[in-house]
This record gives structure tokens, C-alpha cells and sequence, in this order.
């Protein structure tokens, strides 16, 4: 049985849901409730006892398990829900292996260099050089309000504004562009976003996984470049190893 067998063998889903959602009803062979995910009047969520599992046939219409259940509400990644329910179940999970260890400090350290780099480039935004760069939002009509909440900011034209930046601070070269960040080319490591307006990407959980960026001078080719591929990107459902963890 593999690990994610046992936690759900020892849990009962419905007991599970029912400590989020106390209205919770029994109604025939399954439990129903308002959809904790979706704002509704007449209940549509349902929870199945006999397969273990939950449906909104709301308009979220979608289901899983008592595992995807945390995950949603709680608002966690798949490892981190499997995590608490094995706790609550009484299961141990096995340790991270040392490649699962570094992977998810890589990725710590990734999420912290794309932080540092917002803040940077919002101080350029608001600072001096970034007085284009502000024209040139007002124009496109992105008015201060909203440079505020998408967090917007701007690369300066430098090779290695950015770059020296964050190494000042102790991020290396290596996670810079790992994060999509730098490039590496014959002559060592540069911005990969130079003289551009940034605008953040973050994921579900507010997570700053990557940025767009638009060429502000006409010419400059492409004129929305991204964050390419990287291991923040990765979205196979792979993170953190979890391929690996029903091996335990
Ligand atoms: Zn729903």
C-alpha cells in the first residue's frame, strides 16, 4: 500500500470535511453542504462516505479526495496537505531524500531571488531613472493605483543592474539564472530583463514564480519577454518530488 493508501484508509473524508464545513448534513448515501469553495444558497456540495470523495456540482464542478479537500481549502500543495492528514492519521511519511532536500532549498532560494528582484525594480519604478518607465505606464493607462497592486516595476537598461544587485546581497550568480533571472552568455552573467516594464507572475498561493516583461523603446525585440522555463515553473505536479512519495 503505497503512503498515500494508508493516510486515506486511516481518515474518514467525511469527518475530515465536517471540521470545515459544520453543515455538513447527511441527505440519503451522501453528506451535503454549501460549497465551501464557491458562495451559494442551496447545498451542491456533496461528500461521497462510500468512495471517499467530494463533489461540487455547483459552479465549481469539480471533486477529489480527502487530500485534494485539504488541499483546496487550506489552500497547500499537494505535499503539504498529504503532510498534515498524515499527521491527523497517525502515519509517518518518510523523510525528504537529499536531492528532495536540495530541490526545495533551491526553490526557497529561487521564490527570495524573484522577491529581492520586485522590490528592485519597483525602487527603479518609483526612483529617478524610472522617470520613462512611469510616462510610459501612465500612457498604456496603468495609473498608480494599479503599478501598486500588480506590484509593477522597471529593469533598468544596464547589463548587470539587477545582477550586481542581489549578488551584493548574497544570492550567486548560479540561482539568478536559475530563476530565469540572468543569462549566462560568452562573456559571463547579465539581466536577462533590460529596460523594460516588469509585471510579476505569482501562482495560487501568492508565490513570485516569474515575470513579464515589455520593451519600452520601439525596436527592441521580443516586446513581452518571460521568465522562461525554470524550476519554479515546473507544473507537472512534480515539485517537491512528488513523483517519489508514494515509494515510502
Ligand atoms: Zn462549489
Amino acid at each position: 500500500m503505497s503512503v498515500i493508501d494508508d493516510v486515506k484508509s486511516r481518515l474518514d473524508i467525511v469527518e475530515v470535511v465536517s471540521g470545515y464545513v459544520p453543515e455538513l448534513k447527511k441527505a440519503g448515501r451522501t453528506w451535503k453542504a454549501r460549497c465551501p469553495f464557491h458562495s451559494e444558497r442551496t447545498p451542491s456540495f456533496a461528500v461521497d462516505p462510500e468512495r471517499q470523495t467530494w463533489h461540487c456540482f455547483g459552479s465549481c464542478s469539480t471533486g477529489g479526495d480527502v487530500i485534494e479537500f485539504v488541499r483546496k481549502v487550506e489552500n497547500l500543495d499537494f505535499r503539504e496537505a498529504l503532510q498534515r492528514l498524515a499527521e491527523r492519521a497517525g502515519v509517518e511519511l518518510r523523510a525528504p531524500s537529499p536531492r528532495e532536500r536540495e530541490e526545495r532549498e533551491q526553490h526557497e532560494r529561487l521564490l527570495a531571488a524573484n522577491e529581492a528582484a520586485a522590490v528592485f525594480w519597483q525602487a527603479a519604478l518609483a526612483g529617478a531613472e524610472g522617470g520613462e518607465a512611469r510616462a510610459y505606464a501612465e500612457r498604456r493607462g496603468l495609473d498608480d493605483a494599479t503599478v501598486r497592486a500588480w506590484q509593477l516595476g522597471f529593469a533598468p537598461d544596464g547589463w548587470r543592474s539587477l545582477t550586481d544587485h542581489l549578488v551584493a546581497r548574497g544570492f550567486s550568480e548560479d540561482d539568478l539564472i536559475e530563476a530565469g533571472l540572468a543569462i549566462k552568455g560568452d562573456r559571463g552573467v547579465y539581466d536577462r530583463f533590460r529596460y523594460r516594464l516588469i509585471f510579476p507572475t505569482r501562482d495560487g498561493r501568492r508565490r513570485l514564480i516569474g515575470f513579464g516583461a515589455r520593451a519600452m523603446r520601439p525596436g527592441d525585440e521580443p516586446k513581452y519577454l518571460n521568465t522562461p522555463q525554470t524550476p519554479l515553473f515546473d507544473k507537472s505536479g512534480n515539485l517537491y518530488g512528488l513523483d517519489r512519495a508514494g515509494d515510502a
